[in-house]
């Protein structure tokens, strides 16, 4: 069985001898813009496609303010810090999801909390959330307490799993009865909507990142949204070293971060973003490929959940059990076929190991059966 899906993933990545996950592809105006940048002198944190960017950012998400980042860890650092989230608070997140939504959380010197996700969105369970809220907290005027530790709840942290939109209305209703701030990291979903509304634009505050595996890349890049103007003048005040604006001097107001996305990165994410429309289309082709193809195998394809358009920025399947999944990682990695299993659950690493967390019964499913295909966009 695993020798054809080798080879359909062969047909569908032809002419490589290595298939990677998910490699970048250029054939826009990357270029001609960082050239123009280079040309310019403008390198460095100040220039023109850095304002092109966010305004992109913004007309293609809908949001109101963008305030563009080095990476998409440290938006989401700076995202958390402008949703009130202080030291010694815990933030509500995943166990399901990259390092940096819990490092992002550390870095406020805040606590992760860890909730299950859905099976089918892979993204927060809203029905664990409210049943951890529930059980474990009351409302103070302080705000929303952990009755086991007296500490606040403060902000919550769903995930966008693979770019397909977590159920992220519900989520929001929740966080909104419990005074909790929302904050999105849609690092993987650019491009994916959910009932209508880009994911990331449901919270306070929402998060994309630009490194060179995601949808579209600055080389390296992240982004904060927001519709609150004081928050994104405040964002940027922040990512900018707090420094007040001034012709010639140098005065900070506090303890800022040099978190701006450079001019040069910021050219290579316009021409990217120019072509957005056409990696969408040529990825939801290659899901649709694979759902075919994955029909009558006995390996489950993961398709967009219901009311979400997804970007299928990571393909995925879910094996039997994990000896399935480990022979399939062996057969296709020595076939020199990129193909890679879940993060390892964030609560089971050794400095989240004493985090809160609920039974995720779904999370650890989930981790011992997916495993990730090539996703690249094609270009034949
Ligand atoms: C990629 C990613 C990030 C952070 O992105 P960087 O730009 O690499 O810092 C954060 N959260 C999730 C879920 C991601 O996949």
């Amino acid at each position: 069985m695993f020798n054809k899906v080798i080879e359909f993933i062969r047909c569908l990545y032809p002419n490589k001898d290595l298939i990677p996950l998910h490699e970048p592809t250029f054939t826009g105006r990357e270029k001609e813009y960082v050239n123009y940048a280079i040309d310019s002198t403008f390198v460095s944190s100040v220039g023109e496609f850095v304002n092109r960017f966010e305004d992109m950012i913004c007309s293609l998400t809908g949001a109101k303010f963008a305030v563009a980042a080095v990476n998409g860890t440290n938006a989401l650092h700076i995202a958390l810090k402008l949703s009130g989230v202080s030291p010694g608070d815990e933030v509500i997140t995943q166990p399901l999801t990259f390092i940096a939504t819990a490092n992002a959380i550390s870095y406020c010197c805040a606590i992760p909390i860890f909730i299950d996700v859905d099976l089918n969105t892979l993204g927060m369970s809203p029905e664990a959330l409210s049943s951890f809220l529930d059980s474990h907290t009351h409302m103070t005027d302080r705000g929303c307490i952990n009755k086991t530790t007296g500490r606040r709840i403060s902000a919550c942290v769903p995930m966008h799993t693979f770019g397909h939109p977590c159920r992220i209305d519900s989520i929001l209703e929740i966080c909104n009865n419990h005074k909790i701030k929302l904050v999105e990291d849609a690092a993987e979903s650019l491009g994916s909507i959910y009932k209508n509304k880009h994911t990331g634009t449901f919270g306070l505050l929402g998060i994309y990142s630009f490194n060179g595996n995601k949808t579209v890349t600055c080389g390296g890049g992240g982004i904060i949204v927001t519709d609150d103007e004081f928050i994104a003048k405040k964002g940027k005040h922040l990512t900018t070293t707090a420094k007040i604006p001034h012709p010639y001097e140098f005065v900070h107001d506090e303890v800022g971060y040099n978190y701006r996305l450079p001019n040069l990165n910021a050219a290579l994410g316009c021409a990217q973003l120019e072509k957005l429309e056409f990696f969408l289309k040529n990825k939801r082709s290659t899901a649709e490929s694979y759902k075919t193809f994955f029909e009558n195998t006995g390996i489950k394809f993961i398709t967009e959940p219901e009311y979400a358009n997804s970007n299928y920025w990571l393909n995925g399947i879910i094996l039997e059990n994990s000896k399935m999944r480990d022979e399939f990682l062996k057969a296709t990695n020595s076939a020199k076929i990129m193909t890679r299993p879940l993060w390892k659950l964030i609560h089971k690493l050794e400095m989240y190991k004493k985090c809160q967390h609920d039974k995720l019964i779904n999370a650890i499913w989930l981790e011992e059966r997916i495993v990730n295909i090539p996703s690249s966009v094609r270009l034949y």
